[in-house]
């Protein structure tokens, strides 16, 4: 691995001072999950790398301003994987995260590291775009909230500034009669999905659907919504024909490509038969159902 200097900075101001002092040359190493596997292979070379094992004002996982979670920076995916708070508060990111790696992986690996790494076939990009959390972000001198839409730009990058990190992110709590689902494929347990799905169904007192977001990942340079399937889906009673045919639309908007793993045509296959059986789902708890 090439050389770089190791801070362990002890507080959240340290760790700010060092990056503003050495921005754009330095990364913060939170699990180290994916860091390290990129700086091993020369595809990340700071000179300096900011462990924020230390900054204990990091590893809050607590409820958020106005319900949901708060997630911390160092707050492991399997503190939100375990927590109680997570399972009563924000039940769709208790799904999600136990799509992530193998246990290994989560004990080491943080959910804002995954947000800031912005892997497009990680699950909590997606995520973060369905639920319309709130991503905190701060340098030395101030403070910004993005949503995920603005956050994820392309492959692997976001809008953070070479002298910013992410503290911490905010999911909301669902609203009322309002049920979540993730479904994905991977070609093995704990590999990166291929193709996978956030979603999240609301419906309104008389049994429609009052609002939808379908959020993807592993189709696109980053996460994606496919929101003429949404808008679409806006009014109508989410029967399985309903599902059926949100899901195709769905899957057209999508813009997959081709690689070493999947066929773009397989993987918008796989979308749309992931999306139909998640749309069931989310409708299915968004009325009261586990
Ligand atoms: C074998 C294997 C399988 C995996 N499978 C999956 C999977 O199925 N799904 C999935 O989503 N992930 C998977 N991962 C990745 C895992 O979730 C990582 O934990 C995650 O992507 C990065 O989190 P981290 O805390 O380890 O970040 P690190 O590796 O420490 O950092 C990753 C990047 O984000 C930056 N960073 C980290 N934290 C912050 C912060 N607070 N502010 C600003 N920048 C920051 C770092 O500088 C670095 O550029 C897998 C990893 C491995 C090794």
């Amino acid at each position: 691995m090439p050389d770089f200097v190791y801070h362990r900075p002890e507080s959240l101001t340290e760790a700010l001072d060092l990056l503003g002092r050495h921005a754009g040359e330095a990364k913060v190493l939170a699990g180290g999950q994916s860091l390290l596997p990129v700086m091993a292979l020369r595809l990340s070379q700071p000179r300096h790398v900011v462990d924020l094992d230390r900054v204990t004002e990091l590893a809050e996982l607590a409820p958020g301003p106005s319900g949901g979670v708060t997630v911390g920076a160092m707050v492991r995916h399997a503190d939100v994987e375990r927590s109680e708070l997570v399972a009563r508060s924000a039940p769709l990111l208790a799904r999600t995260v136990k799509l992530i790696g193998h246990p290994a992986i989560r004990n080491r690996g943080t959910p804002c590291g995954s947000l800031a790494h912005a892997d497009p076939a990680a699950e909590l990009p997606a995520l973060a775009l369905a639920t319309g959390a709130e991503i905190v972000v701060r340098s030395a001198t101030r403070e910004r909230v993005l949503t995920a839409a603005d956050f994820f730009v392309s492959f692997l990058t976001t809008a953070l500034e070479p002298d910013e990190m992410v503290v911490e992110v905010r999911f909301p709590a669902p609203g009322p009669r309002t049920g979540g689902s993730v479904r994905e494929v991977s070609r093995r347990h704990g590999d990166f999905a291929l193709v996978g799905v956030c979603c999240s169904v609301t419906l309104a007192e008389d049994g429609t659907v009052s609002g939808a977001a379908l959020a993807y990942f592993g189709v696109d340079s980053t996460p994606v919504r496919a929101e003429g399937a949404e808008r679409r889906l806006v009014g109508s009673v989410l029967d399985a024909a309903t599902a059926a045919a949100a899901a195709r639309e769905a899957a057209q908007e999508l813009e997959p490509g081709d690689d070493l793993h999947a066929t773009a045509t397989y993987r918008r296959h796989v979308a749309e038969q992931l999306t139909r059986r998640a749309l069931v789902e989310a409708a299915d708890r968004a009325g009261g159902a586990a």
